[in-house]
């Protein structure tokens, strides 16, 4: 069996006038108009605890979308049986089926569902309509539809050798247990992601959203359960953090977690996982991608106007909260006077509002706990003799979480704010002696724990050529003249090392191993 080869998802662009911007504008407007109640999915089950928790748009914090019903202990319990229970059938049946069922959810996310799954996301995240386009249509499409092909990949490799009476085989199986997928707010596509691939492997997942993207998620698990996916096979829970990890990493059959979130926290698992690990059957495969503190980084020889846009876009689209937005920047001294002016001018165009008027390109942060830590770093800054703000600042969380695209600039490298993850719409910026390129080079690499994403703007080739050999462990997402977001799947596989994460970049291959166990045979004539 052979699968269609995929290529992107093309990104609409929502023109004025164009079909897919009043569709897309009359969904905003009929879900704005109604309460969804939305429940966990445990096997057959929909759930309703009564304990209902309201969820609003970040940019109207006064508006109810709807509420969704938390869970506790016991329905992770539940969530788990089901997951055990629904194993073997879905085992079972043929990768081609469970092929099948994932390219269908793909077309229905691209075509019918597009307008939902994005209008769900920009009023529950706040992303604007372009955001959400490449998010949580073409994206998730794309991981669908990338990761079966893995899939066909993996289940069509070359047996081992065999010969003189002995037929050897090596057989793919899907992990012995049931796999946790925790997944974060910020992107739907990898909340979709994290419990769809291991699924396709034959696993059965148990799935965790964060609280702020239930709203989205509740859209996803429509469609996986319209595309015929099994009950039991993808179970949905609304319990907090610490409780569902009671539950989930003392349970004797925990095969692994699919992760995305903050490196925090991803420590505190791996330690409970370290802790309890002679409780579980086998070693639960840990895999996460976790913070990042990414930089930009010109050289002498880089176009002012290239590095301004890079930084304007890549530091504050979806507000910077991109595990790889650019949030640190080394600017040479030979053209910072022409990248301040083009970056400022850049920000002067930007508006900033709810996401239903489609001119704004900033919208809120993602909620009151975000608003508060990013603006006390904005507030640090100000009040610092080291830092000067030279845009934005300012931020007002009256009607939603808004806070203004703000640039730091300081003469201290080391900065507070050039060294720990924000997670906002905050760049700083260090400006170097344009004739010590090997010591700002050194700098980035040694000024941040994480290793995510990372760029280089350079038009002499030699320099660019140093940069990538000398930063080669700084990220896992090496840019040259690009902003450092915006990866794409099949093309730009995802993911970092060092404090950002395993490095099992999402929607590739290398990903797809980590959920089958592969067992060889040999049998003798
Ligand atoms: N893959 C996204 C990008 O390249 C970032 C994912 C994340 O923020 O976790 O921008």
């Amino acid at each position: 069996f052979k699968v269609p080869e995929p290529i992107n998802e093309p990104v609409l662009n929502y023109a004025p006038g164009s079909p897919e911007r009043e569709k897309l504008q009359a969904t905003l407007k009929e879900l704005r108009g109604k309460e969804v109640d939305v429940p966990m999915y445990i096997g057959s089950d929909e759930v309703r605890t009564g304990n209902k928790v309201p969820m609003s748009p970040p940019h109207d914090h006064q508006h109810i979308l709807g509420y969704f019903h938390e869970g506790d202990k016991s329905h992770v319990e539940q969530a788990i049986n089901a997951a055990l229970g629904a194993k073997e059938a879905w085992e079972m049946l043929e990768w081609e089926q469970r092929a099948a069922i994932f390219l269908k959810a793909a077309d229905l996310l691209a075509g019918p569902y597009r307008a939902k799954i994005n209008a769900a996301t920009m009023l529950g995240q706040s992303k604007n309509a372009y955001q959400a386009e490449i998010d949580a249509a073409c994206e998730i499409v794309d991981f669908l539809r990338f990761n079966v092909k893995y899939m066909t990949e993996i289940y069509s490799q070359q047996p081992p050798i065999s010969g003189n009476g002995v037929w050897n085989r090596l057989e793919q199986r899907p992990l012995e247990g049931f796999i946790f997928a925790l997944t974060p707010f910020n992107f739907t596509a990898i909340a979709g992601n994290l419990p769809t691939a291991p699924a396709m492997m034959g696993n059965t997942v148990v799935w965790k959203p964060a609280y702020t993207q239930i709203y989205s998620a509740q859209v996803l698990m429509e469609v996986f359960r319209e595309a015929g996916v099994p009950d039991g096979v993808i179970n949905l829970v609304f319990v907090d953090g610490p409780s569902a990890g009671e539950v989930v990493f003392n349970h004797p059959d925990f095969a692994g977690i699919h992760f995305t979130g903050s490196t925090g926290v991803f420590q505190t698992i791996w330690k409970t996982i370290g802790t309890n690990i002679h409780k579980y059957k086998s070693y639960p495969r840990i895999v996460g991608e976790t913070g990042g503190k990414d930089f930009v980084i010109a050289h002498k020889s880089a176009h002012a106007k290239q590095v301004a846009t890079g930084l304007s876009r890549g530091a504050f689209e979806f507000q910077g909260q991109k595990c790889s937005a650019a949030s640190r920047a080394y600017i040479p001294s030979n053209i910072w006077d022409d990248v301040r002016e083009f970056l400022l001018e850049d920000l002067k165009t930007f508006k900033m509002g709810g996401t239903e008027d489609f001119s704004n390109f900033i919208n809120a942060v993602i909620d009151e706990k975000a608003f508060d830590k990013i603006s006390s770093y904005i507030t640090e800054a100000k009040n610092s003799d080291m830092a000067e703000i030279i845009a934005g600042g300012n931020f007002d969380k009256s009607k939603g979480y808004f806070i203004e695209p703000t640039v730091i600039l300081t003469k201290d490298p080391m900065f507070k704010t050039m060294e720990e993850e924000i997670f906002g719409p905050v760049l700083t910026i260090y400006v170097y002696n344009a004739e010590h390129f090997e010591e700002a080079l050194e700098l980035v690499d040694k000024t941040s724990p994480y290793a995510l994403t990372g760029a280089i703007f350079s038009q002499d080739r030699y320099a660019a050529a140093l940069a990538t050999k000398r930063l080669r462990n700084a990220a896992g997402n090496f840019y040259i003249n690009d902003k450092p977001t915006g990866a794409v799947v099949g093309q730009q596989p995802f993911g970092g090392s060092r404090a950002s994460g395993t490095n099992d970049k999402a929607g590739a291959m290398i990903n797809m191993l980590r959920w089958v166990s592969p067992r060889t045979i040999k049998e003798t004539f």
